[in-house]
């Protein structure tokens, strides 16, 4: 092997003491590959009240008061498995006890404050860390303040790009007060200072080029093109694991078919008494998301009445939904209140997700973009068939029964292209016809599914091609 790589990670979330998405399961999964393929990972985290304090190991004061020109914070150490991580405590700020990762009205300021705390973390290092891993707009100042520093010269800086949607708009007075050149968003700033940039599926690395996906960055992205690659996000195979996990009512084994069946066949009855669903043999369709205008709210409202329409039963977790979004659901939710083939939940629930995972017939994921998407990748390592629009990661790894360009045995789910309802009809329609008519077919997208290894191992190779270009 190559000599091992002294990598940091900046980033807001870490699974699963600090999640809102699939940013935190990404940072969390990457880290231990990479650790287990022998590199050294250092994870600089913000000290959040509403981090999950109990799965910390370890936690003691490192620096007891880092300063800066913005001012100071503690410094924390703490394991999370064998991760190590530093968790950031701004001194005389409530930056990070507002009970929430995001969404308050000073996130720009509180996450500056946290760029500025982590470079000067950095250069109380002896030694500098080869790679410096941004994650996402938040610590992205954090690049172009290091290239200021001539005793940081040797740091490989690596932004990924998770979501081009949030950006982080800059305050210009703060960046001549840093003097740091205008730009519009921190997430530009990253992308012109950073050495490589990638993101995290290939498909996306594409739309993002295009003034559809690019999000008003799409002319700097084409102009940086060859710092540009796209790697396929993986999950961490031990947390996700149907056979260990402990939050299924049943675990059970991916070796058969049978075994997958007989698994989900008691996690689904189960998760149907938990949520009041009559018991029954009908498909269970489900939906495990953040209620945003990315992840198609209005085509989850219709698949939901349309899987009622057609016979099946429907269960919804939706979290950190925009108000607007989550009004609608709610009203839905009162509509059907005395319907047993439905159970709308509101609330971000890691339990109850992996249960839905396990007991789930189809996962419905009708997003309108998707940078990646973790769900469907889930819902295949629990032998759940992923039905999903055609687009970013989606399009990279589902592919639907019936294309005949893919072969059979890749074949793993069901698929649209156009994100209306003619386009979502098309495919539920034929996906609950399969599941009541051609038990065959179905069982193939199940065993095509399960055996798919989307471990990290693979994306650790390619983002080792990035941390270290020839
Ligand atoms: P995004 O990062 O855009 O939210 P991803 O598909 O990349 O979407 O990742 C979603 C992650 O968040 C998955 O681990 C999924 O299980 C989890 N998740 C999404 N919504 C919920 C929820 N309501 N409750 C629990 N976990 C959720």
């Amino acid at each position: 092997m190559d000599t091992p790589l002294d990598i940091m990670h900046i980033a807001t979330e870490l699974a699963p003491i600090a999640k809102v998405g699939g940013l935190g399961d990404v940072v969390y999964g990457l880290s231990k590959e990479l650790i287990r393929q022998g590199h050294f990972v250092e994870i600089l985290l913000p000290k959040y009240d509403c981090l999950d304090y109990q799965l910390l190991k370890n936690l003691k004061v490192e620096i007891p008061e880092l300063s800066f020109d913005a001012g100071s914070v503690t410094i924390w150490s703490a394991n999370l498995d064998n991760l190590s991580i530093k968790l950031i405590e701004p001194l005389a700020r409530d930056d990070f006890l507002r009970g929430k990762i995001y969404g308050e009205p000073d996130d720009i300021e509180r996450f500056v404050y946290f760029s500025q705390a982590c470079l000067k973390y950095i250069l109380t290092k002896k030694t500098p860390p080869n790679i410096l891993h941004i994650h996402d707009w938040h610590p992205a100042l954090t690049i172009p303040l290091l290239q200021k520093e001539k005793s940081l010269k040797s740091i490989r800086t690596v932004l990924t790009l998770h979501n081009l949607e949030y950006q982080g708009q800059c305050n210009p007075q703060l960046l001549t007060d840093l003097k740091i050149p205008p730009a519009n968003s921190f997430l530009e700033l990253g992308i012109t200072y950073a050495d490589a940039v990638t993101t995290v599926s290939p498909t996306y690395e594409k739309e993002i080029q295009t003034s559809i996906g690019g999000w008003g960055l799409d002319k700097l992205l084409t102009k940086n093109v060859s710092k540009l690659t796209g790697i396929l996000n993986g999950i961490d195979p031990e947390y996700w694991n149907p056979e260990k996990d402990p939050h299924l009512f049943q675990k059970y084994s991916l070796s058969s078919l049978s075994h997958i069946q007989h698994g989900k066949k008691a996690n689904q009855a189960h998760l149907r008494q938990l949520l009041g669903l009559t018991p029954s043999h009908l498909p269970l369709v489900a939906c495990v998301t953040r209620l945003v205008s990315q992840k198609g709210p209005q085509l989850i409202a219709h698949a939901l009445l349309r899987t009622l329409e057609k016979g099946g039963q429907f269960v919804l977790l939706g979290s950190s939904g925009t108000p607007e979004i989550t009004h609608e659901f709610r009203l839905l939710k009162e509509r059907f209140a005395d319907n047993p083939h439905l159970s709308l939940n509101f609330d971000r629930n890691e339990s109850l997700a992996h249960l839905i995972y396990a007991s789930a017939d189809l996962l419905l994921i009708p997003s309108l973009f998707e940078p990646c998407g973790l769900t469907q990748l889930i819902a295949m390592r629990y032998g759940t068939i992923p039905l999903v629009r055609k687009t970013g990661g989606l399009a990279d790894t589902v592919f639907d029964i019936d294309t005949a360009t893919v072969p059979v045995t890749q074949r793993n789910g069901f698929t649209f292209d156009f994100p209306d309802t003619a386009g979502i009809n098309w495919a539920l329609d034929r996906a609950l016809e399969c599941f009541a008519h051609d038990k065959k077919k179905w069982h193939s997208l199940i065993e095509n599914g399960s055996k798919l290894d989307f471990s990290w191992k693979q994306s650790v190779q390619d983002y080792l091609k990035v941390y270290r270009p020839s």
